[in-house]
């Protein structure tokens, strides 16, 4: 039953706001229905949270503030979020699809980046450099001022707070853009931000439709620094908006990544891989490992083994789906969901062969069937375009070169995967792959410590570890003439 709040309202300069341009409707996607209503925005909102923003940076209130103190103040966020954890998780749970278990993850992993940038906050030290006699030389990292921040909605939670806690743990003050079709958990950001101290202004969320109120938000002149997780058509759109009003921005985009599995891979073991590579929040993951090339070897036991796997998971509403286990829960949309079974249809017309799954369930929702794919050639459109769903594309190769040649063959280069039990092979492969990070024998190896981001169509910059800290500091340079 839904028993959530039926309106949800933006959150702008420390006051929750309705929207210039009315309500948007959030739908669960277990059952089609709709679940409750939120402000959407419209400029003129976009407008009133950035100078909120650009306010609280011109204050000092953030940016001269010890970053011991605005680190806890961004620890604090993310214990507020796991002391609410529940709640949260069943709203994530009924406006994205994904399982409960999955959503409590999912919460847990924007704690970490909480808990981690927070610690990192007081780390941001300039140097000094040596001028020779006379002079004294040092560098400072000042943040940039107004970060905006436009985020998908495989993982709103978790996005918002990977670039979130980076840009406030370095004194930015930022503007969120949730996605409009899983918006509802962000008001637990704006309620840890207050519960953490942050001035009113440091924190804003307004929703709204992406051509509307993400347009506006890209594009508005008083903002410094843009991080945008999404698609590369969107992306493109985002990095034009920050050229015009020359600022940075950084792209995290989508990804067809690959794992090689060699002749003396564990397939065991392997199975766990394409468990979370694969099906894991029903495959609509940025760095999902969409495509495994396998030597030909191995390929018939490959693909038993993923087909018993694709079978083994039950799909159905993730909120009946309490316990870490074998399920998975609907796609995000129905449209997502009719676009990732087309793509398979397309694809068996060009020659693949489906081994299990490729079909919708026979209920409401956005179902759609654990899929493996085999006999896909690199030419078919499945082998080169990001489905983003529980859709595994198998290739096969015959010696390490067209491994290689295979895995690098696409516009994208988010991450990469190589299985094999001889580190040499795999150390060469790693130098070889063309990828923002690479997996040796085990997908989705790293952490929150870990950069991530891609190479081509994938994007560029780096969030996550301390790499990610740069993307909201600029540099100056402060020199003295000793008189
Ligand atoms: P999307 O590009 O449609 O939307 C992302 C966000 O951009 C949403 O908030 C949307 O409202 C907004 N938006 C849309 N048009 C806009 C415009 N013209 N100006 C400003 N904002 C606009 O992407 P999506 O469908 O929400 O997410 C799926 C895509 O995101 C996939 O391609 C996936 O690979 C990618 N993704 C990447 C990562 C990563 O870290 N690399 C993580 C998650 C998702």
């Amino acid at each position: 039953m839904n028993d959530l709040a039926p309106f949800w309202k933006n959150y702008i300069n420390g006051a929750w706001a309705e929207g210039g341009a009315g309500r948007l409707t959030v739908q669960d996607p277990a059952t089609g229905q709709a679940l409750a209503e939120h402000a959407a925005a419209d400029a003129a909102d976009v407008d009133r949270a950035v100078q909120a923003a650009r306010r609280v940076h011109l204050s000092g209130a953030l940016s001269g503030m010890r970053p011991l103190e605005r680190g806890r103040m961004v620890q604090a966020m993310g214990t507020y979020l796991l002391t609410h954890k529940a709640e949260i998780a069943r709203t994530l749970t009924l406006e994205q699809g994904k399982p409960l278990w999955e959503s409590e993850i999912e919460i847990e992993g924007a704690a970490l980046y909480f808990e981690y940038y927070g610690n990192q906050a007081s780390t941001v030290e300039g140097r000094s450099v040596p001028l020779g006699d006379g002079y004294l030389d040092w560098t400072e990292h000042d943040p940039y001022g107004v970060s905006a921040q436009i985020i998908p909605w495989n993982y709103p939670l978790e996005m918002t707070a990977r670039s979130l806690s980076a840009a406030l743990a370095t004194g930015n003050a930022c503007v969120i853009k949730p996605p409009e079709l899983t918006p509802l958990t962000h008001a637990w950001i704006a309620k840890a931000a207050e519960a953490a101290g942050f001035p009113a202004g440091a924190v804003n969320i307004v929703c709204g439709y992406g051509h509307t109120a993400g347009a506006a938000l890209a594009g508005h002149p008083d903002v410094n620094q843009i991080v945008f997780t999404g698609s590369v058509s969107t992306g493109v759109a985002i990095a034009t908006a920050a050229a015009r009003n020359v600022v940075p921005c950084v792209l995290e985009l989508g990804g067809k990544s690959a794992a090689i599995v060699h002749e003396d891979a564990d397939l065991s073991a392997f199975e766990t891989d394409m468990r979370w590579g694969i099906f894991f929040n029903a495959g609509q993951v940025c760095s999902a490992m969409s495509r495994i090339i396998v030597h030909e070897a191995r390929a018939t036991e490959l693909l038993e083994r993923a087909e018993a796997l694709a079978k083994s998971l039950s799909v159905g509403p993730g909120i009946d789906r309490t316990d870490f286990g074998a399920n998975m829960g609907a796609m995000v949309s129905d449209p997502q969901r009719d676009r990732a079974e087309a793509m398979v249809s397309h694809a068996e017309t060009q020659g693949a062969r489906i081994i299990t799954g490729g079909r919708r369930l026979n209920r409401d929702g956005a179902f759609l069937e654990p899929t493996v794919l085999s006999q896909i050639t690199p030419d078919m459109d499945i082998a080169q375009q990001e489905v983003f769903g529980p859709v595994l594309s198998v290739l096969t190769f015959e010696d390490d070169a067209e491994a290689i040649a295979l895995a690098n063959g696409t516009d994208y280069g988010l991450v990469a995967g190589v299985f094999t039990a001889d580190l040499n092979r795999a150390t060469k492969a790693a130098r070889q792959l063309r990828a923002g990070q690479i997996f040796v024998n085990e997908w989705y190896a790293g952490g929150v410590e870990t950069p991530f981001g891609g190479y081509g169509k994938s994007g560029y910059g780096r969030e996550k570890g301390r790499e990610a800290l740069w993307n909201y500091v600029q540099t100056k340079n402060i020199a003295i003439k000793q008189r």
